[in-house]
């Protein structure tokens, strides 16, 4: 019988930014370490979200063990409420984590009404856990950006693999424990196979700063605003929302939480004690606009520049409680994600507009750090970890590629090292690494429509199961309509009739139409074509296909 060997499967994450995904099979085990969501590009702005396709796992149901979480953040937890109805499994499904990144799972999927189909497991430092019957794993804490971040350590009989989820070392995290450098060295003590380390900064010499720093920042913009403050950052982005709230207490202004994913995720870091507000710190958002305005700062959701989420809709003017004066001041606590840049800064283009003081990373360096690892601490991981074979993740090709180099540089070989692929399997031996082919793999695209309708298409499928296209002619400047919406169908065999395309362009055109003040951003009328077709369309047809927003600008 041939010797065992492991097969390390991405599914996600490799030569791109998002929705990571790591598949490990040995000896009849599968588990998948994180299930993340991805942003569409710009030009896919027709979907909402990118999941993995996890075809793999659900055809090979009886050998999965589970998901282990290397922390909370949505690249890595965010597929789990699209994908586990996808699996059709009739037991639970083992997810396991620290417990701020099962708190914000298990929100996510309460939700969405699917609680039933997880079994969470809270897991605790320097303790083995038992994932099938060849495969053991530990989780290691290690600093990044949100507290209760991992590596996970898969022990087999081969030795470890060690997955060092996103990471670095940041020697005074403001919020959870420090890294367990200790246990990570006895690990490589212990015989490392393969290591699998994030790389998306590679690019950058040296170390990347503490998390620490952009309290600093914080505190000195909030102290010095005159008017309401408004800040934006991820969701999950626990350690900074803890340090606004701090610099707010100090300097006198209560927090107003707004956006629900902002306010599901404070809530959860609440209940943790991750986040301890003062008793009367945090208000209400309409006790909060009653407030003068140098006494608020308002923490909210945006910071992508999402056309749906606040910050997008008080730049527009069309938030239904949060009104911008002149002389308030914003700030993105966020560098965009690869993909929409161009909708970030139309963004606070219109926040400059309407008067607001705006502070961003390109004008405020240090109003957000990387949570990722520099080549000085990447190198410094691969020296703790010692492994015989490294796999590069969680990056862009050229990220890959890089840190191919830089292990090259520690004396690593040609074969020691492999880039991996979407979808191609890499198999590790005792004495050797390979590629053994491929397994179906790519995006799945999350469409949400209208009030939590999602549904979920296979990128190959799309097109052949039909769209909608609207094309819109906009002016580059203003985003005004320079001609009446165009609304077609492909592929829908009838299904939409003439007269309903009409009506559908007509109404599109109602709509803008009536939301005369212009400066629409391009996110802006891509979600409200959508949302206005959807509806005009299935009212009509009964039916929800694709719709595709094409936006020509002149
Ligand atoms: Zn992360
Ligand atoms: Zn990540």
């Amino acid at each position: 019988m041939a010797r065992p060997r492991i097969r390390v499967i991405p599914l996600g994450g490799v030569g791109e930014v998002g929705k990571n995904c790591t598949l490990i099979e040995y000896r009849g085990d599968i588990v998948l370490i994180d299930l993340g969501t991805k942003f569409p590009e710009e030009e896919m702005r027709g979907i909402d979200l990118i999941v993995p396709d996890i075809s793999y796992v659900r055809e090979r149901l009886d050998k999965f063990r589970g998901i282990l979480l290397t922390h909370g953040h949505e690249d890595h937890i965010g597929g789990i409420p699209y994908l586990l109805p996808q699996l059709k499994s009739k037991a639970p499904i083992p997810i396991y984590g620290s417990a701020l990144s099962i708190a914000f799972v298990e929100a996510k999927l309460d939700e969405m009404g699917l609680s039933d189909l997880a079994e969470f497991h809270v897991v605790e430092p320097r303790t083995c856990y038992k994932v099938g019957t060849n495969l053991e794993a530990e989780f290691i804490p290690i600093t990044h950006s949100i507290p209760g971040s991992f590596v996970i350590g898969l022990r087999t009989s081969l030795g470890w693999l060690v997955h060092t989820g996103d990471f670095k070392f940041d020697p005074t995290p403001p919020l959870g424990p420090p890294t367990d450098e200790e246990r990570l060295r006895e690990i490589g003590d212990e015989g490392v196979l393969a290591l699998l380390s994030d790389t998306v900064r590679v690019e950058r010499p040296g170390y990347t700063a503490s998390e620490v720093v952009v309290g600093e920042t914080l505190f000195r913009i909030i102290g010095e605003a005159k008017g309401r403050v408004i800040l934006t950052t991820f969701a999950s982005n626990i350690t900074r929302i803890d340090q606004a709230i701090q610099a707010a207490y100090k300097h006198g202004r209560k927090v107003a939480i707004t956006g629900r994913s902002m306010e599901q995720s404070t809530n959860v870091a609440t209940d943790l004690h991750y986040l301890n507000p003062p008793d009367g710190l945090i208000q209400p958002l309409d006790v909060a606009m009653k407030l003068p305005p140098d006494k608020v700062l308002i923490v909210t959701t945006g910071s992508q520049g999402e056309a749906t989420a606040a910050l997008a809709r008080i730049a527009s003017g069309e938030h239904p409680v949060i009104r911008l004066s002149r002389g308030d001041t914003v700030i993105l606590s966020a560098t965009p994600v690869p993909g929409n840049e161009e909708t970030v800064a139309q963004t606070i283009d219109q926040l400059f507009r309407r008067g607001a003081n705006v502070y961003y990373s390109a004008i405020e360096p240090t109003i957000h750090v990387s949570g990722h690892a520099s080549r000085d601490e990447l190198i410094f991981m691969l020296r703790l970890i010692r492994p015989r074979f490294c796999i590069p993740i969680h990056g862009e090709y050229r990220h890959l590629a890089l840190y191919q180099q830089l292990a090259f540089e520690r004396g690593y070989n040609e074969a020691q090292v492999i880039i991996p692929e979407l979808g191609g399997v890499i198999s590790i031996g005792r004495d050797s690494i390979r590629r053994e082919g491929t397994v179906k793999s790519g995006a799945v695209l999350v469409d949400i429509i209208g009030n939590r309708n999602v549904i979920l298409r296979e990128e190959d499928k799309v097109a052949a199961s039909g769209v909608i296209i609207a094309t819109l002619i906009v002016n580059r400047e203003t985003g005004k309509l320079l001609a009446a919406p165009d609304v077609s169908a492909q592929q829908l065999d009838g299904q939409v009739s003439e007269k309903t395309l009409k009506r559908a362009a007509e109404e599109l055109k109602t709509f803008f139409e009536k939301r005369q003040k212009g400066n629409f951003s391009y996110g802006y009328l891509v979600s409200r074509t959508k949302s206005v077709l959807a509806r005009s369309i299935y009212h009509e047809a009964k039916i929800r296909p694709m719709i595709l927003p094409i936006i020509a600008e002149l």
